[in-house]
């Protein structure tokens, strides 16, 4: 099980459908919980696969096409009713804000928690959330309103300490600060171990991208270049090209046009227009292209290593 993953919690597109909710999912990174996107019934979505809503603080939305926000004001008015006391942070485009807070002024609702609003246009050259380890940023996508994606990055960690190195001189606190700080070690002999033989090299930092609805443009590959783990929706099948050209949506093929140009570890494909009752042609085209390909599946979660 690995301490960054990423869990599925819709893989629908505009209209739901028996099989698929809208599109949603949680990332979660050593304790901390992320929504991306919140479509109707995502609640339903939470309780069913058993996700919680005390590490979650932050929710991105990609765009203001229902299908990524109408379930929104549900999960916001349920966690009043929890009495949820620490605020939420919501990153989503500038015109959210004036819906929602639209809808529980008509109702008359005044929040237990602070609902705190981050406009998307103001976070093209910062990052949404940085802490010692991972940092989110968003990047501009093309649909027919806009429409950003979100890339998950950790930072590049220290040296690591052997744990031989423990088992064998069993070190005290102090020590074991010093040598997390650079420091080497000197044994009860007096003999001097360097740094660099009693650490391990720094783990390769481990990167997730959402890429929310979208027609193929190039610089999607610059943006979430060599991520380990990339969700790109492929709305279509090579028979309803036309259809992803009018509407500004992908095909199975150019997601993982996407994913091979960006050299990403492994794809995952959604977002699957309502005409599908059989996946298995969209992944075996988006094979055909790129060979780590996989369906997004409501319920799975994803690893990120
Ligand atoms: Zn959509
Ligand atoms: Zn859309």
């Amino acid at each position: 099980m690995s301490d960054f993953q990423m869990t599925v919690l819709g893989s629908g597109s505009a209209v739901p459908t028996s099989e698929h909710n809208p599109t949603s999912q949680i990332v979660l990174y050593k304790g901390k919980q992320f929504m991306i996107d919140c479509g109707e019934g995502t609640q339903m979505r939470m309780i069913r696969f058993k996700q919680k809503y005390r590490n979650l603080d932050h929710i991105f939305v990609s765009h203001l096409h229902g299908d990524h926000y109408y379930g929104l004001i549900g999960i916001i008015n349920s966690l009043h009713l929890m009495r949820r006391e620490k605020p939420l942070k919501l990153f989503a485009p500038k015109s959210l804000e004036k819906v929602l807070r639209l809808q529980l002024d008509v109702s008359n609702t005044r929040l237990n928690y602070s609902l705190q609003f981050y406009a998307l246009e103001d976070y093209n050259d910062k990052p949404l959330f940085s802490d010692h380890e991972l940092v989110i940023e968003c990047f501009p996508l093309k649909h027919s309103i806009p429409v950003w994606g979100f890339l998950f990055r950790e930072k590049e960690g220290g040296r690591r300490i052997d744990k031989t190195f423990i088992e064998q001189f069993n070190p005290d606190i102090e020590d074991i600060k010093s040598v997390v700080q650079g420091g080497g070690f000197i044994t009860p002999k007096g003999e001097v171990l360097a740094h660099e033989i009693i650490t391990l090299p720094a783990k390769p930092p481990r990167s997730y991208a959402f890429c929310s609805d979208t027609a193929y443009q190039t610089m999607t590959a610059e943006y979430v270049k060599g991520v380990d783990l990339l969700y790109h929706e492929s709305t279509f099948d090579q028979s309803g090209k036309h259809l992803a050209e009018k509407t500004l949506h992908s095909t199975a093929a150019q997601a993982a046009r996407v994913a091979m140009e960006a050299g990403a570890k492994k794809l995952l494909i959604g977002h699957y227009s309502a005409r599908y009752n059989e996946l298995e042609l969209l992944v075996e085209e988006a094979r055909e292209v790129f060979a780590e390909s996989y369906l997004s599946i409501e319920g799975e979660t994803y690893m990120i290593d």
